[in-house]
């Protein structure tokens, strides 16, 4: 793992958040709202836009998709949930499309408009500021969906629960949605040196013991790089979303996963990361965050054990994987590891619960 510090507390996707306070905050807003409008003010800044845009894999995974099927958007009304910059809505128009309809909450879809402008767009595309459950559509129906809406260990942000409702609200029945398929996978990795670093670090400070602290840390899950050599089990498919029938009450889940070691190894930590698929494409196209593939700015989420794991190559670690979204503050999540190595040795024979909190 690289020496890359990204925690999930500099913002919802690795960035510092803003300190703008809209006018909505003023009006002394509960805690669930100051969640709100933290979030969007997040995506006010042209920085997140613009780390977002520089992911090559993820916005010329978009534009593959789009341009490539110009036979499915040619005379189509798009809707692109969450359109930030307008990047996509901007594809959409190049490939065709008859109108396209953008709406983001944050003030970022201002510069959207000049942008849209400025590329001779104006008249193809409709910008709308709003939250998409509250903004009232100029078409009653859509007949394609393009949103991207992944957050860190796919779910984080909960964005997701947006694009299903603007499926649900607007999607003529036989409407596309872009992209359609997204999976979630695990695998154990060895990361002794660097859990030393982060999780050991606070047995001793300067003498003290900073234990509190350390329960805290192995709570977190780490959002950074992993080398791939670091995996010491194949990956495992663990949760599949098809778009088109998902429902928000789905992304509550429980998992069951097999990881098959590939050597003799420790495991201190299983990381995640998701694939995504555009598979109503003529020749479908996907994208991988995984530590086997190019870098994207998810990189993949790194979940530490409380203990270390001592396996032996074809030994099997099995688990249940389940995440839901927190009671309280629904773009958290509250995930849960729970693990169990058989070996024919009871010395290294291990099972365990960890909990998880991605806020
Ligand atoms: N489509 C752009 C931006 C993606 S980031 C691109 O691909 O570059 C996600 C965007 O969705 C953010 O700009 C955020 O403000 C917006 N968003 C998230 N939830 C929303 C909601 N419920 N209503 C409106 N906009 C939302």
């Amino acid at each position: 793992m690289k020496i890359n510090l990204a925690t999930l507390h500099q913002s919802s996707k690795g960035h510092t958040m803003s300190d703008q306070t809209s006018d909505a905050a003023r009006v002394a807003p509960s805690e669930v709202d100051h969640a709100e409008i933290h979030y969007f003010n997040s995506y006010n800044h042209h920085g997140i836009h613009e780390e977002m845009l520089k992911d090559e894999v993820r916005t010329k995974s978009y534009q593959n998709a789009i341009y490539q099927n110009k036979h499915l958007f040619k005379d189509k009304v798009v809707l692109d949930v969450g359109c930030g910059t307008a990047i996509l809505s901007m594809f959409a128009v190049k490939a065709g499309a008859k109108h396209v309809i953008g709406v983001d909450m944050s003030t970022i879809i201002e510069k959207a408009r000049e942008i849209v402008k400025v590329n001779g767009m104006a008249d193809q595309i409709t910008l709308l500021q709003g939250k998409m459950e509250e903004v009232k559509l100029p078409f009653p129906k859509v007949d394609i969906i393009l949103s991207e809406w992944m957050g860190y260990f796919l779910l984080y942000e909960s964005m997701l629960d947006t694009v299903l409702y603007a499926r649900d609200q607007y999607l003529e029945p036989n409407g596309l949605i872009f992209p359609d398929r997204a999976t979630i996978f695990l695998a154990g990795i060895e990361d002794g040196e660097y859990k030393d670093e982060k999780i050991g670090f606070w047995d001793n400070v300067y003498g003290f013991d900073y234990s509190p602290l350390k329960h805290t840390a192995l709570t977190e899950p780490l959002v950074d790089t992993v080398d791939l050599k670091a995996c010491v089990t194949e990956p495992a498919k663990v949760f599949e979303i098809n778009l088109y029938t998902v429902t928000a009450a789905d992304l509550a889940f429980k998992e069951p996963f097999t990881l098959d070691c590939r050597r003799n190894d420790f495991i201190h930590a299983l990381i995640a990361w998701f694939d995504i698929e555009f598979t109503a494409c003529h020749k479908p196209i996907k994208f991988s965050t995984g530590p086997h593939t190019k870098y994207t700015h998810w990189k993949q989420t790194v979940f530490y054990l409380r203990e270390v794991l001592t396996v032996e190559e074809n030994e099997q670690v099995q688990g249940v994987l389940s995440s839901k979204p927190n009671a309280t503050k629904k773009r958290d999540l509250d995930i849960e590891i729970v693990y169990r190595l058989d070996s024919d040795n009871p010395i290294r024979t291990a099972e365990g619960r960890c909990e998880y909190k991605m806020c």
